[in-house]
């Protein structure tokens, strides 16, 4: 069984200060970090481990601010949507400028999986289904991993999924809730998001 550590880290804006959940997914050999925020603190939870992949559930600011980081010190792959890089050097597709200010970032296009629809794939010994979960923009992304699921900002127990931000789809949001509430209702899956406490899914349904 994979272990999943949380990391939270706190983004103090002009307005309010944000908590990111960022997330370390390890088995024995194998360790991938979900929507990297802090280069530091995710060395020093790897300790002596490497980094061998990023997970990023969608393209915001608040997700992606260490990806850069992660690139170049362990030259791990970045896993991501088709739509995620377009967000990356542009305030207002990722939302950073919502909290006015300016956030960029660069990934080189070697370091990139770029993922479309939904698909399989092998990190080390992790198993990984990725499905694209458009709604709260168009580059979310759910990754299950065993009986874990990380949903970034798509799903939260008593938090309101936004939907006002440039390439957002309420409607979108709406069908994929439902369809997947209603394929996994019988799986008390772990719910992983990219803010607010970690929840069984049992606490929605
Ligand atoms: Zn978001």
């Amino acid at each position: 069984m994979v272990k999943v550590k949380l990391m939270p880290y706190i983004y103090h804006t002009a307005s309010r200060d944000i908590t990111v959940n960022s997330y370390l997914v390890s088995s024995d050999s194998t360790n991938v970090v979900i929507d990297p925020c802090d280069i530091d603190a995710i060395v020093e939870t790897l300790g002596t481990r490497k980094l061998d992949a990023v997970l990023l559930t969608h393209g915001h600011w608040d997700h992606i601010l260490g990806i850069k980081d992660c690139v170049e010190r362990f030259g791990c792959k970045v896993y991501a949507s088709v739509n995620a890089p377009a967000k990356f050097a542009d305030p207002h597709l990722n939302c950073s400028d919502t909290h006015n200010f300016v956030y960029q970032t660069h990934i080189p296009q070697s370091s990139l999986v770029l993922l479309q629809g939904d698909s399989n794939f092998v990190i080390g010994d992790i198993n990984v289904t990725a499905q694209h979960f458009g709604g709260h923009c168009d580059c979310s992304i759910f990754y299950y991993i065993q009986d874990n699921c990380f949903v970034g900002d798509s799903l939260f127990v008593h938090k309101v999924v936004h939907t006002e931000f440039p390439t957002s789809n309420a409607t979108e949001l709406a069908i994929n809730t439902k369809n997947f509430l209603d394929s996994h209702r019988l799986e008390n899956l772990n719910i992983y998001p990219g803010h607010t406490d970690p929840y069984k899914l049992s606490e929605i349904i």
